[in-house]
């Protein structure tokens, strides 16, 4: 799949910034920091731009967020396209690379009577196979 079919199937107009983006993230195959993000776009955006871009694929859930001890926020493209349900990530102490772990799906949790989930996230912390060479 490429970007521009992506945006696509959202029925969001291709702009270069958007398509930049998602290219980033696909080729690096690993959750990336907005900085991370930009740094690695061949072309040159404001601020503005990028922060437009950045936030209308966020809310169209074609990236997804994820926060790690409340401190490391990295995004990665949402596989919700292939795969409807939310799954686990891991992340290496070592070099603090972020991944979906997209056969990893998280189950419907039964909760006690009253209670609300609004958030799960399960993040398996270790080394990745890169580290433990
Ligand atoms: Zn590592
Ligand atoms: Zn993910």
């Amino acid at each position: 799949m490429k970007a521009i079919d992506i945006l696509n199937s959202h029925s969001l107009k291709r702009t270069s910034c958007r398509e930049g983006i998602i290219d980033v993230i696909m080729i690096t195959n690993q959750a990336l920091s907005e900085n991370e993000i930009r740094e690695r776009l061949s072309g040159n955006y404001d601020r503005t731009t990028f922060y437009r871009s950045f936030k209308t694929l966020e809310e169209h859930d074609i990236i997804h967020k994820i926060v790690i001890d409340n401190q490391i926020v990295k995004y990665a493209l949402d596989t919700s396209i292939m795969h409807k349900n939310g799954h686990a990530h891991f992340f290496c102490n070592e070099c603090h690379m972020v991944q979906c772990l997209e056969s990893v799906t998280l189950q419907n949790v039964e909760l006690p009577e009253g209670y609300t989930e609004e958030e799960t996230e399960i993040i398996i912390k270790g080394t990745c196979a890169a580290c433990k060479k």
